[in-house]
């Protein structure tokens, strides 16, 4: 009596939200249905059918939450492209006076080549600042 009882339970016996999970867990690992019912204590054939229903109903699920709430397809962002170092040094011409094209290690703020510093230098100003005086 008992024990018929016990067997009548056993085949009915709910598959719980976290054996749920886990036999999902499981097919999409590869698993087979035997495995994974020796590893529940339960039949293959329980499985099998449990997983037929969870896929589908996860399925409609999935198929209806499209349906309410579109995914917005978020545009592939490209990678930019780094932008290139800016190199510092170039070659400019020369506004000390001579007019001529020199290397300078700082474009931006050498723009008098040494010849020129050195004969401003000696009459003791830039020659920058002697053009802003006159
Ligand atoms: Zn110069």
């Amino acid at each position: 009596m008992s024990g018929q009882a016990e067997d009548c339970q056993r085949r009915r016996r709910l598959f719980s939200a976290e054996e749920d999970a886990l036999i999902l867990q499981l097919v999409k690992s590869g698993m087979s249905y035997t495995n994974i019912g020796a590893s529940l204590g339960r039949r293959s054939s329980s499985i099998w059918n449990r997983v037929s229903r969870l896929q589908s109903l996860s399925f409609d699920e999935r198929m209806a939450g499209k349906a309410a709430s579109p995914q917005p397809v978020e545009p592939a962002t490209p990678t930019k492209p780094k932008p290139t170092r800016v190199e510092i040094g170039g070659v400019v011409v020369c506004l000390g006076g001579c007019g001529r094209r020199f290397y300078s290690p700082d474009r931006k703020r050498i723009r008098i080549c040494i010849a020129c510093k050195k004969s401003h230098g000696d009459q003791g100003a830039g020659f920058t600042e002697c053009a802003l005086r006159l």
